[in-house]
């Protein structure tokens, strides 16, 4: 038997097999801390389902490990190249192959841009409601396998919620159709929702069915400045109280909004020390956004009058307050979830935190899904930096996420585990409910070549 370059060029063409160290070196990481560098064999990008089932066959008989592949946007290190393994790129199977506005239901290929979605859905008056901050970049199958959030979640669910029926390559090559083209249907064992989230561990992703939704015809946001972090989390609380289901609800910390006026040349913190995004959409849409408007100025923020426009100009800048275009300083930072009652006790410990360790802090959330991204930092060059700066970073990012689990959380709330946070999972899942998904895995993948190391 020949090596697995062989192997493969006799399933592909010349153009769809990449060996060259620019490539390999391009597609070995997503945009995750990387921890084990390894450079893949070789990228492959099919463009048919029969060529990916030929790529996976290849890889099955060869024992050779598959890490699939959207468009690498991944935080978790999902997408990282493991030990002699292949990355398989969906990116070049990037067509809708059909849209079906009656039935509100798309079905895609996985290399599907997220806003290529929305903008075929948005000519017939609907959407594609998942919306990851990444979503100019991110591909439909990436979401699906990292059952991806965002700011609609809120309102609309996450991609799980989104996901009707999926086309599947197995780890022996073999092709499956899980799922239904209706919104309802409960034949068997979900296992459409068991893909959904898996990290590329249980077989690769080559067609989904989505749901969609109705664009709404009104949208209203408002902004609200608080004097404080806390006060600004328990506006969410209040909106909750008040009967209101925004779409949107966006929390971003004192430091976010410094480094976003660094960024952007804004005044935001000039106007508070947090700011709460409220949307809300559909024929009520304005009817809400006073509700809104009237419980968040009782719990003491100032907020924006009528216009919506500088509002909906803030949540563009939320979508790009990942803070990964600063790199003045050190950073790490997690994607945790809470119980919402929990919200303002949760931002009370990462302050505790952030202060016991000696390390800034700052903060956005999806607020309305207790779904936080806490990131600790230090200047790169401050007076902060000595022999222990780094290790203080790495306490406060460990207790963090024991502060979260504590409070009855989850050590990711929409990026997944990859490679990164393997080492939270076992403080948030028994290892009698690991060992049954480790089952799971043996079930799909007894060779276990697909993406391993990752996620359980
Ligand atoms: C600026 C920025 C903002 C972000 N905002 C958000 C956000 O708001 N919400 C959120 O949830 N995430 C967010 N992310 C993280 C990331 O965009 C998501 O995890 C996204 O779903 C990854 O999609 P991708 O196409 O880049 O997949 P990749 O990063 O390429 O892969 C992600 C994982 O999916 C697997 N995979 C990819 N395609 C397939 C397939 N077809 N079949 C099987 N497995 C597959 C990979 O092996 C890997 O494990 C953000 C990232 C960035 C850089």
């Amino acid at each position: 038997m020949g090596s697995i370059v062989d192997e493969l060029e006799a399933v592909l063409g010349p153009s769809q097999l990449d060996v060259s160290e620019v490539s390999l070196r391009r597609y070995a990481v997503d945009q995750a801390p990387v921890i084990d560098f390894q450079l893949p064999v070789a990228v492959v990008f099919p463009e048919t389902v029969a060529e990916v089932q030929a790529v996976v066959k290849a890889c099955a008989d060869s024992g050779v490990a598959i890490v699939p592949r959207g468009a690498g946007t991944g935080v978790s290190g999902g997408a990282h190249a493991t030990r002699n393994c292949i990355v398989l790129s969906l990116e070049r199977m990037d067509r809708i192959l059909a849209l079906n506005p009656d039935d509100e239901t798309a079905v895609v290929e996985p290399g599907v841009v997220n806003a290529a979605l929305n903008e075929a859905a948005a000519e017939h008056g609907l959407m594609y409601a998942p919306d990851p901050a990444s979503f100019r970049s991110s591909t439909i199958g990436g979401n699906v396998a990292t059952n991806a959030g965002g700011l609609r979640c809120a309102k609309y669910g996450v991609t799980r919620d989104s996901v009707l029926a999926l086309d599947v390559v197995l780890a022996d090559g073999s092709l499956i159709h899980t799922g239904h083209q209706t919104f309802k249907g409960v034949a068997g064992y979900d296992l459409t929702g068991l893909f959904v989230g898996s990290e590329g561990t249980l077989g690769i992703v080559v067609g989904i069915t989505v749901r969609l939704k109705y664009l709404p015809r009104e949208v209203h946001t408002v902004a609200a400045f608080y004097p404080d972090f806390r006060t600004a989390a328990a506006g969410v609380l209040a909106v909750g109280k008040a009967r209101v289901q925004p779409a949107i609800m966006e929390l971003l910390d004192g430091g976010t909004l410094t480094q976003l006026d660094d960024i952007h040349g804004s005044d935001l913190s000039a106007r508070g020390r947090s700011l709460l995004l409220v949307q809300t959409d559909g024929f009520g849409a304005a009817a809400e956004a006073d509700v809104v408007r009237h419980v968040l100025r009782e719990g003491g923020a100032t907020v924006t009058t009528e216009a919506s426009a500088e509002a909906e100009r803030l949540v563009e800048l939320r979508r790009h307050s990942r803070g990964t275009e600063v790199d003045d300083e050190y950073r790490v930072g997690e994607d945790v979830a809470v119980p919402r009652s929990r919200l303002v006790d949760y931002v009370a410990a990462l302050e505790a935190v952030g202060a016991a360790q000696q390390v800034h802090l700052k903060v956005v959330a999806h607020a309305g899904d207790g779904n936080l991204h806490p990131t600790f930092w230090i200047d790169r060059q401050g007076p902060a930096i000595d022999a222990g700066a780094m290790d203080r970073l790495q306490a406060a990012l460990d207790e963090s996420i024991t502060a979260a689990l504590a409070m009855g959380g989850t050590i990711t709330g929409e990026h997944g585990v990859g490679q990164y946070k393997l080492r939270w999972l076992g403080q948030e899942q028994p290892e009698q409910v690991r060992q049954l998904q480790r089952r799971i895995k043996d079930l799909f993948d007894p060779e276990g070549i697909l993406n391993p190391g990752k996620a359980i």
